[in-house]
């Protein structure tokens, strides 16, 4: 029997929003077993021991259809089920102005309902974990109060909430920013606008991807000492292109195209669609930009995620390689992405 692989700072990190990974597009009808796997292997071996598998902007239909797949995928693989703590959806109840709707397709943007959070849910199988919304949206504190009944936390995003807004939604239960900084317009106005209006909410868990792009190092900086120490999350927002060479992947049905500098875009197109960032670079990262201590950084990425979410902490990976293969799925990646 091998002895246990050291823990070092960064072991099971918990990625809470995940659009794909190593070439997998989670965006797409009918990943397969072994793509889902072949992805989750790829997150373990940059020590992401659990993620909220993340679904962007689509018709309800489309998204409870991918929820139940992915959820069948769940029962059968105990990878997936270890690694998947739940599901984040980021949409479609957004903004959909220019300058907000980012890589989302703005015209399946829509005002939330309870029926649709309802549907959405049981597809999820009770696993739906966070939903990402525009709190300004017609009926969106009601819904907010609903999932949050149900256990679910609520981000802000792709939005331009104003204050009374905020307050109703807060009220509600809204407790997340999520990548707070990005989807927004190039140009703001110079005080009233969407990110000083969250950075002085102190009820507010802000959300950051601390990849240097998203956010230059000092802008990130700034913004974390606008936020108390422990109200300070990060995420990737990786898509497929995270874990994989650079070149072109798809975001649902939007083609990206990764650089040497880990830009990921839409060619022709200056935002961004995602990140190439993998979990254990921006422990890293975080450390670098910020000066904290690699253990705090590791816990912004891991701990405080899980009870930010109201789960439990996502488990040390002792080993990556002692892992028994779960019969009937392939893991080699000419099988993986056969998807
Ligand atoms: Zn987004």
């Amino acid at each position: 029997m091998s002895s246990p692989a050291p823990v070092f700072p960064g072991d099971g990190l918990f990625d809470l929003q995940v659009n794909g990974f190593a070439g997998v597009d989670f965006q797409q009808d009918h990943v397969s077993p072994a793509a889902l796997e072949h992805a989750l292997r790829g997150l373990r071996a940059h020590r992401t021991s659990r993620i909220l598998y993340t679904l962007i902007t689509d018709r309800i239909d489309a998204l409870c259809r991918r929820l139940e797949h992915v959820e069948n995928l769940r029962r059968r693989s105990p990878l997936a089920r270890d690694t998947i703590a739940g599901y984040h959806l980021e949409g479609p109840w957004l903004l959909p102005e220019p300058g907000y709707h980012g890589a989302h397709d703005p015209a399946l943007m829509r005002a939330p309902t309870v029926a649709d959070a309802d549907r959405l849910l049981a597809a999820s199988g009770g696993h739906l974990r966070l939903v990402t919304l525009a709190p300004e949206l017609p009926g969106a504190p009601e819904v907010i109060a609903h999932l949050v009944s149900r256990g679910v936390r609520v981000a802000i995003g792709h939005s331009n909430a104003s204050e009374p807004d905020l307050d109703r939604a807060i009220s509600a239960g809204l407790s997340l920013c999520t990548h707070l900084g990005n989807a927004v317009p190039a140009r703001l106005p110079r005080h009233d606008n969407i990110l000083k209006r969250l950075l002085a909410r102190d009820e507010l868990t802000a959300v950051f991807i601390p990849d240097g792009l998203h956010l230059p190092p000092s802008v990130l900086r700034n913004f974390v000492r606008a936020k108390p120490r422990d109200k300070v999350l990060f995420t990737t927002d990786c898509m497929a292109a995270a874990g994989a060479p650079p070149g072109r992947h798809t975001l649902r049905h939007v083609v990206t195209e990764v650089g040497p500098d880990g830009v990921v875009r839409e060619p022709g197109k200056p935002n961004f669609a995602g990140s190439s960032l993998t979990l254990d670079r921006a422990v890293d990262n975080i450390s670098r930009f910020l000066g904290w201590p690699l253990d705090d950084a590791s816990a912004a990425c891991s701990v405080l995620v899980a009870s930010s979410l109201g789960l439990h902490p996502p488990p040390v990976l002792a080993s990556h390689s002692t892992e028994p293969e779960p019969a009937g799925f392939a893991s080699t990646a000419s099988t993986a992405l056969r998807a």
